[in-house]
């Protein structure tokens, strides 16, 4: 079997397309969704990602107040920094880039952003309304998931789902997104035993895991859908994702490739979740 190839950057084009005509629609009736992007240091990954991100909202229509600061920056002087955006009438959602330098704590940053500004979803309050159902920001990456899994034609209703990766940023909400859509959902982690046969059984497997072409081609279920959240650079110096691509789309009914895969959901989906943000300033 040849694998259907998803293709992240064409379906994350049509997102940000969508979320452009959203934007619009709001511009017009007096709110600009307005983003605030916070970058600490100079970490050369942070700086690149924080560019695309900013280039994507500005595109999109949404207005963007960058905040660049030293990597000596203080605790304090970033907690009140998120305090004034939290209550900045213009800013619909708050972004700081992760990681932070080390004498700043990120959760208590985390903490620090108002949950209805929390686009990044890391929040424990934004954490704990997923797990409870209520509505929510989810983080970008597992919502980016969701909408490629759809995209797929992937049946998630009774499947069996199998997450390898349990990290607030992906793998929980990961989870709590699959169980939502009614998937059976296994978690693994480092400490999981015969990981390869708990993916054999899988019929979605979502890996956000962090070692390159560590889930090899033979674990994966003939006709599974495979979505690959990982980035990892391998001997070459080359991007690969955590699964060993061409064995399993080999096998696969549908595959992620890395890049072009989940990266351009998770920006597409953060200009989204800016939007839903921003339609709390509509009148009622
Ligand atoms: P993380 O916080 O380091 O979490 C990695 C998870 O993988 C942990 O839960 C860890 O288990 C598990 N793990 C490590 N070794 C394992 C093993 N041998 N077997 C099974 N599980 C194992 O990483 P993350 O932030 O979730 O990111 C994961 C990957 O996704 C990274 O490559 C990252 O760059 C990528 N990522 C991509 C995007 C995107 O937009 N494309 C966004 C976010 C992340 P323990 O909990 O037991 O340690």
């Amino acid at each position: 079997m040849s694998a259907l190839i998803i293709d992240g950057k064409a379906i994350a084009a049509k997102v940000r397309g969508e979320v452009a005509v959203q934007a619009r629609e709001l511009a017009a009736r007096g709110v600009v969704p307005g983003l605030a992007v916070v970058l600490v240091g100079e970490d050369p990954a942070s700086q690149v990602y924080v560019r695309n991100k900013t280039k994507a909202a500005r595109e999109a229509g949404l207005t963007v107040f960058d905040h660049v600061l030293p990597a000596s920056t203080g605790e304090r002087d970033l907690l009140s920094l998120v305090e004034r955006l939290n209550s900045a009438p213009q800013v619909d959602g708050i972004l700081v880039q992760f990681p932070v330098p080390k004498q700043i704590d990120a959760q208590k940053v985390q903490r620090s952003i108002a949950p209805e500004k929390d686009v990044d979803g890391l929040h424990p309050e934004s954490a704990g309304r997923l797990w409870a159902g209520h509505p929510s920001f989810v983080p970008c990456t597992p919502l980016g998931v969701m909408r490629l899994l759809k995209e797929s034609g992937a049946t998630l209703a009774g499947a069996d789902a199998v997450v390898i990766g349990r990290s607030n940023l992906v793998g929980k909400p990961m989870v709590a997104l699959l169980l939502a859509a009614d998937a059976t959902v296994t978690v693994c982690h480092s400490k999981t035993r015969n990981l390869a046969e708990v993916v054999r059984r899988a019929d979605v497997v979502v890996a956000a895991i962090g070692r390159g072409e560590f889930v090899k081609g033979d674990w994966i279920k003939p006709g599974a859908t495979v979505i690959d959240v990982g980035m990892n650079r391998n001997a070459d110096g080359k991007l690969c994702g955590d699964v060993e691509f061409a064995a399993a789309a080999e096998r696969a009914r549908a595959i992620t490739p890395v890049p072009g895969g989940v990266g351009p959901m998770t920006i597409a989906l953060l200009l989204d979740n800016t939007v839903q943000a921003a339609r709390r300033r509509l009148p009622r």
